[in-house]
């Protein structure tokens, strides 16, 4: 069956004109109310249909698809008829313009009717919802339905019906709500037929189809929709979506998941087989994703015991992970296998961790990873995923987020299922590293702790973890009075407590200017931190500091001059990136952040790096 979803919108509603371009939450209601109908993926396809070249443009430039309807409409369901003429389709459901936040669930129940025992004789299908006082069943503005026993309806009004002429009998009253799922024979039907008076005196397009004997099923959904009928409506709306969107992305109240389960301690790398043992699904390969350096090591393969037909992919960290390199990898993963695999394993640096997670969860979640950068986008819980790190600092083994460089950003897959299930911490695998790439990841950590610690979003949920990680870090950098072997626990340790940190926190300037520099030029994450940090006494005058004793400590040497050969427009579009970052600016400066960092302002910053 083929299903598409067809947004009606009119440019010159009568009672908000221009309603469908205001501004809800930076952008307009009919980008909102597209990217809503989008984000359910119950639909082949989505379309606006509309007699605005303002609106069409709109759509076309946010990436949707738009259609501009030939003729004069009295209403939506003529609109739509029109644009689907031609189209091989099954069933058309028309998502209300107006109503940015159309909920999954009230268009799952529209659809499902078809799919019922007396799918046959439906023409089309519509909501209801209960209402239960009186001032809003007596108010015209709401278009009440009474149905029959099996939920079809027998009519629709302006007036309260049925009229409670004995008030003893129990009637439960219910409003419809101005979604439909058409199969197109019927659409097409409506469009041929002429308006007869019961509709025109009503004022309500559906009794046209009872007035010609179409059955419609009604289904019930208890979700309360924002409609935008007036600017009041406007403002509240603005109002809803800052608080979701401070839910999943801010500080507030955050529920978020941890890590289930996790082992410490030299040698317990060996514990990895009886560990993921019990997770093994019969021929269900577990696919081991480990850093290149590790290749000819085989002393170090031998002891990740790979059983069966159990995958072993060695992958190199030059760059840092991008989504289209996850989506290949998974692609081959299900070409390969024709069952899901038992379980993920990533071994190594936080690149490594990162693109493990993104892996586990694509291979659950359809389409590309690019499509999941940002927050709580990620549907479904990924396949089980061990992370298992071979160097310290990014806290990656225990954060929320899997970041990945896609085509127009680089920003992480941010979601409940993206911790891992299972973390091994054995600080005897971070031997071998190198000592810059050592400081550049360890500084990592401290720079998580020194943005999480002078945040506006701490609170002493984060602080208790960002001022162990932060003391782990004076003594690791700092007094430098540790035995090799303390060192290495002791910095897996606060990894470990400035990822937890940041959890209910944000990062700040070093990170989204190094973001900059990242995407731009292809820094390193740890690197592109020390660069910047070196250059932000402004913010954290004491932190960096430190940083730069630390530095000549360990007699580290940072890249200089990276940005002097830069092009006006690679300049433009680092500016634009580390500013996109909107949550670390908040945490680093407070809600008036645009007025400190000011485009003027990071340029001159990154000119001097
Ligand atoms: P990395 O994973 O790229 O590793 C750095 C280098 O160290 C690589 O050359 C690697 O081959 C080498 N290496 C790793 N383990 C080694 C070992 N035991 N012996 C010898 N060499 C070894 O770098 P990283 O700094 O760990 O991670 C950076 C990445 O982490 C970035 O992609 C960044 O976006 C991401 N990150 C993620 C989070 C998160 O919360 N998810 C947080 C911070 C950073
Ligand atoms: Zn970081």
């Amino acid at each position: 069956m083929k299903i598409i979803a067809m947004i009606p919108a009119r440019y010159g509603a009568s009672r908000f004109p221009g309603k469908l371009m205001q501004d809800l939450g930076g952008k307009p209601v009919i980008v909102r109310t597209y990217e809503a109908a989008k984000e359910t993926e119950l639909f082949d396809e989505v379309y606006v249909v509309t007699d605005s070249d303002i609106i069409f443009k709109v759509i076309e430039e946010s990436g949707g698809k738009a259609i501009m309807s030939k003729k004069e409409h009295d209403c939506g369901s003529d609109r739509i008829a029109e644009a689907v003429e031609n189209m091989d389709v099954d069933i058309v459901v028309n998502v209300q313009g107006d109503e940015p936040f159309t909920s999954k669930s009230g268009l799952e129940q529209v659809l499902s009717v078809f799919n019922g025992a007396d799918a046959e004789k439906i023409d089309l299908a519509s909501l209801m919802t209960e209402i239960n006082d009186w001032k809003e069943i007596s108010d015209p503005n709401a278009v009440k339905v009474i149905v029959d026993k099996d939920n079809f309806a027998l009519y629709f009004s302006r007036s309260p019906i049925p009229y409670p002429r004995d008030k003893n009998v129990a009637v439960q009253y219910y409003k419809h709500k101005g979604i439909y799922a058409f199969r197109k024979n019927a659409l097409m039907d409506f469009y041929r037929l002429p308006m007869r008076s019961t509709e025109a005196a009503e004022k309500i397009e559906c009794i046209r189809y009872l007035e010609y004997g179409k059955n419609i099923k009604m289904a019930i959904s208890n979700t309360q929709g924002i409609e935008i009928d007036t600017p009041e409506d406007l403002v509240r709306a603005n109002k809803v979506l800052k608080e979701t969107k401070n839910v999943s992305v801010n500080n507030k109240y955050r529920n978020f998941p941890m890590v289930p389960k996790v082992v410490f301690g030299s040698g317990s790398f060996d514990q990895l087989t009886s560990i993921i043992s019990p997770e093994r699904k019969d021929k269900a390969p577990f696919i081991f994703i480990v850093d290149d350096v590790f290749k000819n090591n085989q002393e170090f393969i031998n002891r990740m015991n790979l059983r069966f037909n159990d995958k072993l992919l060695f992958v190199s960290t030059a760059q840092e992970p991008k989504t289209e390199q996850v989506d290949s990898i998974v692609k081959n993963i299900k070409a390969e296998f024709t069952y899901a695999p038992s379980g993920i394993i990533g071994i190594g640096g936080g690149s490594i961790l990162d693109l493990a997670k993104a892996v586990s969860l694509m291979l659950t979640n359809k389409g590309s990873a690019a499509d999941y950068q940002g927050w709580d986008l990620i549907k479904n819980k990924g396949i089980y995923h061990v992370g298992i790190p071979t160097i310290s600092g990014t806290g990656a083994e225990v954060s929320r987020t899997a970041i990945l460089t896609g085509p127009e950003k680089k920003l992480g897959l941010n979601s409940d299922f993206t911790p891992y299930d299972q973390v091994i911490l054995d600080p005897e695998l971070t031997v071998g590293v190198p000592k810059n790439q050592w400081f550049y990841t360890g500084m990592d950590c401290y720079i998580h702790c020194v943005e999480s610690l002078n945040g506006t979003f701490l609170n002493e949920f984060s602080k208790s973890y960002g001022e162990k990680a932060y003391d782990l870090c004076m003594q690791i950098f700092l007094e430098d009075n540790l035995t090799e072997q303390e060192s290495r626990e002791k910095l897996m340790m606060a990894s470990w407590h400035g990822g937890m940190s940041i959890a209910y926190s944000q990062v700040g300037v070093a990170h989204a200017m190094s973001y900059g520099l990242s995407y731009v030029l292809g820094t390193k994450h740890g690197i592109g931190n020390c660069i910047v940090f070196d250059y932000l006494d402004e913010f954290y005058p004491e932190d960096v500091k430190i940083f730069k004793k630390m530095k000549k400590i360990h007699n580290i040497e940072i890249p200089q001059g990276i940005c002097s050969n830069l092009t006006e427009s690679q300049m433009e579009s680092m500016i634009d990136i580390a500013l996109s970052l909107v949550p670390l600016w908040e945490n680093a400066l407070g809600d008036d952040w645009e007025a400190i960092a000011t485009r003027d302002k990071l340029r001159n910053l990154y000119l001097k790096m």
